[in-house]
């Protein structure tokens, strides 16, 4: 039973094939540490009894042609999942059971995979350290007292602890990136339009992406394979040739030049990610990469610039949540009340924030001081990495500025906690695919993330440059059980 919980995504999906496990016995084995994992509070919703039931449908039938035959996946809360309440994390949705599937996870089941649960995450995506959720915070496997990052933290802290196999998360601003990058593993924000946004609780339409989180570069690539997809029911969808990814999968990359960005070497940098960064230059050479230095001068904007595009959109996307069509409804006197009183306590307070920023910067008089600047900046901002990828095939820069932190640590600073996000937000505002692969420990023994960032639609070439520096790092982490009592 505990050999199956070690078993990575490919092997799992080997092992079953090749007849050596069940889909019964996997998804009994994720049941039971998950149902053992409560501490973590990496779970909103359990589906745990129909998930047996399916993997027993699944071994009286067994069909081994799917990419994912059998296997039990936990996903994040923020993808509706039909018949199966979705809540964002947030009081407003509380109640809310979907009548539809996202076609992230419809693609998800589709090859056969079977949903274990829905998984904690910041309250909208809206967070750095998951400690937004109406449901409260989730706990790190690595250490009781950090948090997993966010938003996607109930799947990263999932992912860690060995409570699913894989994962998917959505990266609005680097949500799939630092929560892989504080729990040592892997996480890939595709390019905007590859996997389709159907079905997902918008947060900021523009730079909402899905993307998978898994234990290693090669389940990536497999994850990524399957949920992206073009989809007509996403305007923003693009149909492009999706490659095989796994099947193009290699370590070579001779000859590839990888981009430093010198703007990426913030004030105060620590010791620790300097190090860290310069060893990642050193792998790539040895993988027979070459090294460039690079810039990208509106760098320093991306944060400001992010902070009011996003806050922007959420503004407008959450003003669907009145009490009137879904969700939590507060009674009041009359209509206006009702909505008060029901945004009022549906809302968390950082979700609120941004609401009030959102619509500060939108309204006339500040629209053009702050949102149409901010939409200029961010055209600037995409045409530095247009510029650069005329002389290099991808850019290394450290995937966070630190790594996990404790809890409670930042969440009365909201500033500081935005800063987490330097080196991630700047590549959902350019739309392009980045990910995070685990590259060595800080002196506190914590998991440190490197980020590769692609031009857009050249995943395969990012999975590649993570596969062959993954392949050389040799990143080792063992989790205690401690939280299993
Ligand atoms: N931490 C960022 C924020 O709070 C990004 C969130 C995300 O990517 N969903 O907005």
């Amino acid at each position: 039973m505990s050999d199956i919980i070690n078993f990575n995504l490919s092997e799992l999906v080997l092992n079953i094939k090749n007849k050596k496990i069940s889909s019964t016995e996997i998804t009994k084995a994720y049941v039971e540490r998950s149902d053992k994992s409560k501490h973590l509070n990496s779970y909103n919703e359990e589906t745990f009894d129909e998930a047996l039931k399916k993997a027993n449908e699944f071994d009286s039938k067994p069909d081994f042609n799917k990419m994912l035959p059998g296997i039990p996946i936990a996903v994040k809360d923020l993808f509706c999942t039909k018949n199966i309440k979705t809540t964002a994390s947030s009081k407003i949705l509380d109640n809310f059971i979907p009548t539809y599937e996202s076609t992230v996870t419809q693609n998800l089941w589709n090859q056969g995979a079977i949903l274990l649960g829905k998984l904690n995450c910041d309250e909208f995506a809206m967070g750095s350290s998951n400690e937004t959720s109406y449901f409260g915070n989730v706990i790190s496997p690595i250490d009781k007292n950090l948090v997993p990052g966010g938003s996607s933290g109930g799947s990263a802290s999932a992912l860690a602890a060995k409570l699913t196999p894989a994962t998917i998360g959505t990266d609005t601003g680097g949500s799939i990136r630092q929560p892989a990058s504080f729990t040592g593993t892997v996480g890939l924000k595709p390019t905007y339009g590859s996997c389709s946004r159907y079905g997902i609780v918008a947060f900021a339409s523009s730079l909402d992406q899905a993307g998978p989180m898994t234990r290693n570069v090669k389940d990536s690539a497999l994850m990524l394979e399957i949920i992206s997809s073009f989809d007509d029911k996403d305007s923003t969808s693009i149909n492009f040739k999706r490659p095989n990814y796994t099947k193009d999968l290699s370590i070579n990359i001779k000859g590839k030049k990888i981009g430093i960005p010198k703007e990426y070497r913030v004030d105060g940098m620590s010791k620790e990610i300097e190090n860290l960064w310069e060893n990642g230059k050193n792998y790539l050479k040895d993988c027979g990469a070459e090294i460039i230095d690079i810039s990208l001068p509106h760098t320093k904007f991306a944060l400001p610039t992010y902070y009011i595009v996003a806050p922007a959109e959420a503004s407008s996307n959450l003003a669907r949540y009145d009490g009137v069509k879904y969700g939590f409804r507060n009674e009041g006197e009359n209509l206006i009340d009702m909505y008060e009183k029901t945004r009022s306590e549906g809302f968390g307070d950082e979700v609120k924030r941004r609401i009030m920023i959102g619509t500060y910067v939108l309204s006339s008089g500040y629209y053009d001081a702050y949102y149409l600047k901010a939409q200029k900046v961010r055209r600037l901002i995409k045409n530095d990495f247009d510029n650069a990828f005329q002389s290099v095939d991808a850019i290394l820069t450290p995937s966070t500025p630190s790594s996990a932190f404790k809890i409670g640590e930042k969440l009365n600073d909201p500033v500081s906690m935005y800063l987490n996000d330097i080196f991630t937000v700047p590549v959902n505002l350019a739309g392009l695919p980045g990910i995070s692969i685990p590259a060595g420990l800080d002196k506190k023994g914590y998991p440190l993330g490197l980020q590769i960032i692609g031009k857009a639609f050249d995943e395969q070439n990012i999975l590649n440059i993570a596969y062959s520096m993954e392949d050389k790092i040799n990143f080792k982490f063992d989790i205690k059980d401690w939280w299993i009592k």
